[in-house]
């Protein structure tokens, strides 16, 4: 009989075949496995206090429930979040399309040139609408994007200014306050100070490093900061600008001034408002920057056969290879709203951007002009879509406020009592009405009908754009919805997703995105919300966030929890925060070290370095644990100056170390804190958790553990949970009280990436409490079954101490390349020929592959992995045996095109059958890779990052 239960759907192996695979490893059940797998003296005391799983049906309706609770007014309250019109070609085949939201990070560019062109749009455009050289693929948000130029300016000081100590940021105190409270998260550690003003009074002095204005600014106000910059210049500083993407349709971008960057949100390009997030960034710097740019940068390259390929650009800049030198810890991004950012520039084009940037000015300029009649007195000399008034004496300022609530809308209450308006790309005629008639009745006149859109510009001639942009043949072709849908489609069939076969990429757990989690997301009751209405209109947001925040604390066993980091570095750098905040909460100014394993992923430290702090590496022993002697003289040799312990568990080498209690004991005995980083959570919910590990905080990387899923870089949602001695340190926010009074923002959104969250709400709600802790113990079958399928090939580097893996584990590839010069990059690229995304790749350990299968898959398709692998071993066999050539073999030659084995001229001396071929079952299920090996060098020397204006898209 068929089950309505959730986790029969979300697990993939059925009890036979859950038996048969208990049969292989050699264990009787589950839980016999569990027990050889966990550490007895980390188990959980008692099941998870959690409610039974729902059924999908059940969860539909709870969720409906709750959307139904949030009231969907129209918002003109701006402050970087503006409705906006998401077209459905793009809503259904992008947002709601598996094969979009499932892919992973293109870091394995052969089999993702769909996403990589997507993004490259994006670059294009911002590159378009700045008028600045470079632009990466997206950051998690307009605050965080700050903190990075700001950190970019510091970086790229002249000698004599790094020499003389130059540390002052003049900011313009007309920024949004949520960005001025990210800069001053992030600006404390780093020791740069910062000076806000009014632009006017910006001095620009020997210790000054740069200048970060809005444009137009947080009152609406739009200026031209042309002088600014040569100022800035002469004195060797630098000008970042935060911008209003739309708005250079129509104003003279910043990079016509010369501005050194350029940063902001693109949410207004077609992603929902969501209540706060989650949006792309976007980030764009003058090419003598690019060496110190954050963020992915998507670029141009060529594959072995000479045919253009795209591929992510100058890697080494990056933290997963900078480590404790990055200069950003940023990884997950948001990939997946600037793809759909990048498809809505596609699809208006610079007509139709341009049209829809004329029409909000016009309709503000309409307002200014009837409202006025009215009395009011509108403050903004030039503005693009933001109008500001005073009062007239006779007009209460409540009186407009109840009446616009009357009429379900939200304008902006300036601290002063003004009264503004932020339009935007929905906003019609009875709109315009509507507001017309508040402020009409406010002030007790009549007031007239608008029948017909306005046009008319009132902008200062010296102010406006003139220069053409995005004139490349890719933003002007695709205006029919056919045109359109088929070039997404285009896109889409050049990109492995998870919707083709499992993506076993050690400690990205790239596990089912249910399609029930999903549909919430593209609700008007969740994309509609502005983050800065009043919180009764997001009474259903709020009963969703603390039931999920009581439910994370729960599954962590930590006190509480804050959503505020956007993903899983955001939440390193938000944990470090509050824990740098706790010690000085105690006198303790002096702890600023961390250790960190050397095994850690590359953010651990490229945070703590954000944090201010000093990184000390700790070695791990030759069967990769960490070394507890090492660990404990580092801790005694640096007990006045500990901070923190930054350890991932299970370790990145997949494996539960048995000392981790008493790892954490050493730590607390010398002062410090424990940090976990929780990207391997899915090993432990519901059989473990951080607090009985003993640490004292946490991130959760809801998009590898909770179903969130990857979009191809992004969104990410890195929550902190934290013990009771950390909760008053919690981020809190300036506009919005959200709950927490500790640390200033960590991000922009005071509830960080909201509409999001409903996936990992709905997947603990399904699963339930049973249901978590049983794709944990499937995660760790699943694990093992490969483990033992492969051992005596590969050979699995690291286990337990009874043989076991975790929820992970590494293949040794290390013995191949010495006998067969066959590397680990080349099993990658031959796996895409058998239709699988590779594993991780050098990651913990280099020369290595990292295999994580996760519960959701099935036996078979476990199997087809095996078969795969086992084939691969069979061709390096092969080689060895002099039996297929050592240079001209199916491995390095890897993926073959379709064009290449189908070519007249095949000269190579295996078949063409084995290189597209190689197992039967590819016959019925063949993906056939778009291009050859690429060759990143080619490209890193010869950088272009956005599409040609020449270039031919067939
Ligand atoms: C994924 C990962 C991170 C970083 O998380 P992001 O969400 O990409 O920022 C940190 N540590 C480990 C072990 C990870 O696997």
């Amino acid at each position: 009989m068929a089950s309505d239960k959730f986790v029969a759907r979300h697990i993939g192996p059925r009890e036979q075949e859950i038996s048969e695979m208990l049969k292989k490893i050699g264990v009787s059940s589950v839980d016999e496995l569990v027990d050889q797998t966990v550490p007895e003296n980390i188990r959980l005391e008692r099941p998870l206090q959690l409610e039974d799983g729902l059924t999908e049906r059940q969860y539909y309706r709870k969720i409906l429930g709750l959307a139904k609770k949030n009231k969907v007014f129209n918002t003109y309250i701006g402050m970087g979040y503006y409705d906006t019109i998401t077209p459905a070609v793009i809503l259904r085949n992008v947002l709601e399309n598996p094969v979009w939201y499932t892919s992973y990070t293109p870091y394995q560019a052969e089999i993702s040139q769909g996403r990589l062109e997507a993004l490259l749009n994006y670059q294009t455009m911002v590159c378009e609408l700045t008028a600045m050289e470079l632009a990466n693929a997206s950051l998690l948000d307009e605050a965080t994007a700050a903190a990075e130029a700001m950190i970019m300016m510091s970086n790229a000081r002249t000698r004599e200014k790094a020499k003389a100590g130059a540390n002052v940021l003049l900011v313009d105190q007309q920024i949004w306050p949520q960005t001025l409270d990210v800069l001053k998260t992030r600006a404390v550690p780093l020791e740069i100070e910062l000076k806000v003003l009014d632009v006017a009074d910006f001095q620009f002095t020997d210790e000054v490093i740069g200048a970060m204005v809005q444009y137009p600014n947080a009152n609406g106000e739009v200026v031209s900061y042309a002088g600014l910059v040569e100022k800035a210049h002469a004195a060797d500083a630098k000008v970042a600008v935060a911008a209003d993407l739309l708005s250079l349709a129509i104003l003279i971008p910043p990079g016509e001034w010369g501005a050194d960057m350029v940063f902001g949100s693109s949410q207004r390009f077609g992603v929902p408002m969501g209540y706060g997030g989650p949006h792309a960034a976007f980030f764009a710097a003058r090419d003598a920057y690019k060496r110190i740019m954050p963020g992915r940068i998507i670029g141009v390259s060529k594959d072995q056969h000479g045919n253009r390929a795209l591929r992510m650009a100058l890697q080494t800049r990056e933290q997963h290879i900078k480590r404790e030198r990055a200069t950003s810890n940023i990884c997950t991004a948001q990939a997946l709203l600037a793809t759909m950012a990048g498809f809505y520039a596609v699809y208006h084009g610079p007509e139709g951007i341009c049209q829809i940037a004329d029409r909000i000015h016009c309709i503000a300029a309409l307002l200014e002009k009837e409202i006025t009649a009215l009395g009011y007195l509108q403050l903004n000399r030039n503005y693009f879509d933001t109008i500001r008034f005073a009062l007239p004496k006779y007009v209460k300022r409540e009186d407009i406020e109840w009446l616009s609530l009357e009429l379900e809308m939200n304008f902006r209450y300036f601290e002063n009592g003004e009264v503004g308006l932020s339009i935007d790309e929905t906003t019609n005629l009875d709109d315009i009405n509507w507001i017309i008639e508040v402020f009409a009745k406010a002030a007790n006149k009549p007031f007239p009908r608008i029948r017909q859109y306005p046009d008319g510009c009132t902008i200062d001639a010296n102010l406006m754009r003139n220069s053409a942009f995005m004139q490349q043949e890719v933003f002007n072709k695709y205006r029919s919805e056919t045109e359109m849908v088929r070039y997404i489609k285009k896109l889409e069939h050049r990109d492995i997703s998870l919707t083709h076969s499992m993506i076993p990429l050690g400690s990205c757990t790239m596990k089912l995105n249910a399609a029930t989690e999903m549909l919430p997301l593209s609700w008007i009751e969740f994309g509609g919300m502005h983050p800065f209405v009043p919180k009764n209109q997001a009474r259903g947001y709020h009963e969703m966030m603390e039931e999920l925040r009581r439910d994370l604390a729960e599954i962590t066993g930590f006190a509480d929890v804050s959503l505020q980091p956007n993903s899983g570095a955001a939440g390193e750098y938000a944990g470090l925060m509050v824990i740098r905040e706790y010690h000085l909460s105690r006198g303790d100014h002096q702890r600023n070290v961390v250790l960190i394993p050397a095994s850690a992923h590359g953010t651990n430290p490229a945070s703590a370095v954000m944090a201010g702090m000093e990184v000390v590496v700790v070695p791990c022993d030759e069967r990769g644990n960490v070394d507890l002697d090492a660990l404990r003289q580092n801790a005694e040799m640096y007990k006045e100056t500990l901070s923190a312990f930054m350890v991932t568990y299970p370790s990145t080498h997949g494996v539960f170390e048995s000392s981790i209690i008493e790892m954490c004991d050493i730590i607390h005995q010398n002062g410090g804190q424990v940090y976990m980083d929780g990207a391997n959570m899915n090993a432990q919910v519901g059989l473990t958790n951080p607090k009985r590990i003993g640490a004292d905080v946490c991130h959760l990387n809801l998009h590898k553990t909770f179903a969130i899923p990857h979009g191809g870089g992004g969104p990410g949602v890195g929550p902190i949970a934290v013990a009771e001695h950390l909760v008053a340190f919690l981020p809190s926010h300036p506009v919005m009280n959200n709950g927490h009074i500790g640390i200033t923002a960590v991000s922009a959104a005071p509830w960080g990436s909201a509409s999001v969250l409903p996936i990992t709400y709905g997947y603990i709600k399904m699963l339930g409490a049973d249901g978590l802790k049983r794709a944990t113990e499937i995660a760790i079958l699943n694990a093992n079954y490969i483990a033992e399928s492969l051992k005596s090939t590969y050979g699995i580097l690291y286990t337990g101490e009874n043989g076991r893996v975790a929820h992970e584990m590494i293949l040794e590839c290390r013995h191949l390349k010495a006998e067969s010069g066959i590397t680990e990059a080349d099993i990658a690229k031959r796996l895409m020929d058998y239709g699988f995304h590779a594993p991780t790749l050098s990651f913990p350990v280099h020369g290595t592959l990292m295999v994580e299968p996760t519960e959701s898959e099935s036996k078979h398709e476990l199997d087809r992995f095996i078969e795969a692998m086992d084939s691969i071993y069979q061709e390096i066999q092969a080689i060895m045996a002099g039996k297929l050539d050592k240079a001209d073999n199916p491995l390095k030659n890897a993926p073959h095109t379709a064009e290449a084995v189908t070519s007249d001229a095949w000269a190579h001396p295996y078949s063409r059958q084995q290189a597209a071929f190689p197992l039967n079952w590819l016959k019925e299920n063949k993906y056939w890779p778009p291009v050859g090996r690429i060759d990143d060098a080619f490209g890193d020397r010869n950088l272009v990052c956005t599409c040609a204006s020449t270039e031919s898209y067939q």
